[in-house]
């Protein structure tokens, strides 16, 4: 049996950004990461963006290149799904081949795609995205297909639908809430964007629900519960994802809501972390639990966890941070706006230049920043860390500005 002194389990961002700390720490050959999946860890975001779009290959999305790992002696084991995970005799159990030791473990599984559970969905055309192969996958199907109808109006759901729809294609957004991004979001914002998908073309139908996926041979029709009839021949549903932690069900590991860790994300258990969307972390800025679906979580907490294991015990403290593109826009989010008890809307959205600021107790708890001069990005993430007092006037006013 092969045995390391690190292993990560998953082959995704977190792993490509932890073996960036191994490596420049000189441990890299004590170091292995086991991944299902056959491409080396690759970026996310281009998934839903510029690779989905035909703009970027796989070559261009890999965090590393295959001679990183080779020359720092990373070993990175492609095809190996992992059947079950031995924490007392510390081993992971592939579901072919032999079994591999640690000594320390960094779980890092990621999140499942939730799935439709209604008539049809198990057809081809029936598309769920978090893979490079689902996303190459949805490119070749978008290239045959003339209309699309996109399930959710979350992260999958808006850049899909702007993806889809500048290819070409016809695109619908169905989703069951009144407006999108409804969790995220203020009406004004949800509104803003709705206003710029339709005036781009993409149909938007808020309060619907798809309840069964109709056709001969090929997908023709998505139904909806009014009874309505949508022709579609490809349809991409992006509803939300679980955190992958049935390899741990009925383990001595702590776990709700994915793994849980405390501010140095260790588990409950010596020498095993989470890192990633799998992690429900404490946040120590914040005096919360809080599992972080996105890139940046990703790699701040996989360099995170590479440093633990290496020896240094810091928290993890970090204001949590998104970004998302559609069409032209590009927009940054910071903080957490469920703390909120009241927003403040700055700039001109006419203009495309806007934020929202989220307080609570006039303090400064959340920042949706598009297009806007560099001080309040910066002004977002400093404040947001200190929860700094704000005045709301002064937020609303964009003619007085927000120092840093
Ligand atoms: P998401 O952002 O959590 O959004 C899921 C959306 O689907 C929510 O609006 C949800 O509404 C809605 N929904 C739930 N059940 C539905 C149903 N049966 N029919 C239609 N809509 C339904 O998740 P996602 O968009 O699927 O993205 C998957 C993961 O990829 C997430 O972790 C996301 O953060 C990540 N991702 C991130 C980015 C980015 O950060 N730029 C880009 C792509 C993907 P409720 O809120 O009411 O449940």
């Amino acid at each position: 049996m092969e045995r390391y002194r690190y292993v990560i389990l998953g082959g995704g961002m977190v792993a490509g950004y932890a073996a960036k700390v191994f490596a420049e720490r000189g441990a890299g050959g004590q170091v292995a990461i086991v991944s299902a999946e056959a491409t080396l860890p690759y970026e996310r975001p281009p998934l839903s963006k510029g690779f989905l779009a035909g703009q970027e290959d796989e070559a261009g999305i890999l965090i590393n290149d295959a001679a990183f790992y080779r020359d720092h002696g990373i070993r990175v084991l492609l095809n190996t799904p992992v059947r079950a995970v031995d924490l007392e005799t510390r081993r992971l159990i592939p579901v072919v081949g032999e079994p591999i030791g640690f000594e320390q473990l960094l779980i890092a599984t990621g999140a499942q795609p939730r799935r439709l559970d209604l008539p049809g969905a198990e057809r081809a055309e029936v598309f769920y995205l978090r893979s490079v192969d689902d996303a190459r996958r949805i490119r070749a199907a978008y290239q045959q297909a003339r209309r699309a109808v996109v399930l959710g109006s979350g992260f999958i759901g808006m850049e899909v639908s702007a993806v889809l729809q500048s290819q070409g294609l016809a695109t619908t957004m169905l989703f069951p809430d009144e407006r999108v991004w409804q969790r995220l979001f203020t009406p004004e914002l949800s509104r803003f964007f709705e206003d710029y998908y339709r005036a781009r073309g993409v149909t938007i139908l808020s309060g619907s629900r798809a309840t069964a996926f109709h056709g001969t041979e090929r997908l023709e029709l998505v139904q909806l519960a009014d009874g309505r009839e949508l022709p579609a021949e490809l349809v991409v549903a992006g509803i939300g994802v679980a955190p992958a932690t049935a390899l741990f069900d009925g383990s001595a590991l702590h776990i709700e809501n994915g793994i849980l860790v405390n501010e140095y994300l260790e588990t409950n258990l010596p020498d095993v972390y989470a890192a990633g969307d799998v992690a429900n972390y404490q946040d120590a800025l914040f005096g919360t639990r809080r599992r972080v679906e996105h890139w940046d979580n990703a790699v701040s907490q996989g360099q995170h966890a590479a440093r633990r294991m290496l020896g240094e015990r810091t928290p993890f403290v970090h204001v949590p941070y998104f970004f998302s593109d559609e069409f032209d826009l590009s927009w940054e989010f910071w903080g957490d706006t469920s703390l909120a008890d009241a927003a403040v809307q700055r700039g001109d959205p006419q203009a495309k230049s806007l934020s929202v600021w989220w307080l609570k107790e006039r303090r400064l708890v959340a920042a949706f920043v598009l297009n806007r001069p560099e001080e309040e990005r910066e002004f977002a993430q400093q404040a947001i860390r200190e929860q700094r007092e704000v005045d709301p006037a002064v937020l609303r006013d964009a003619a007085r500005p927000l120092s840093p």
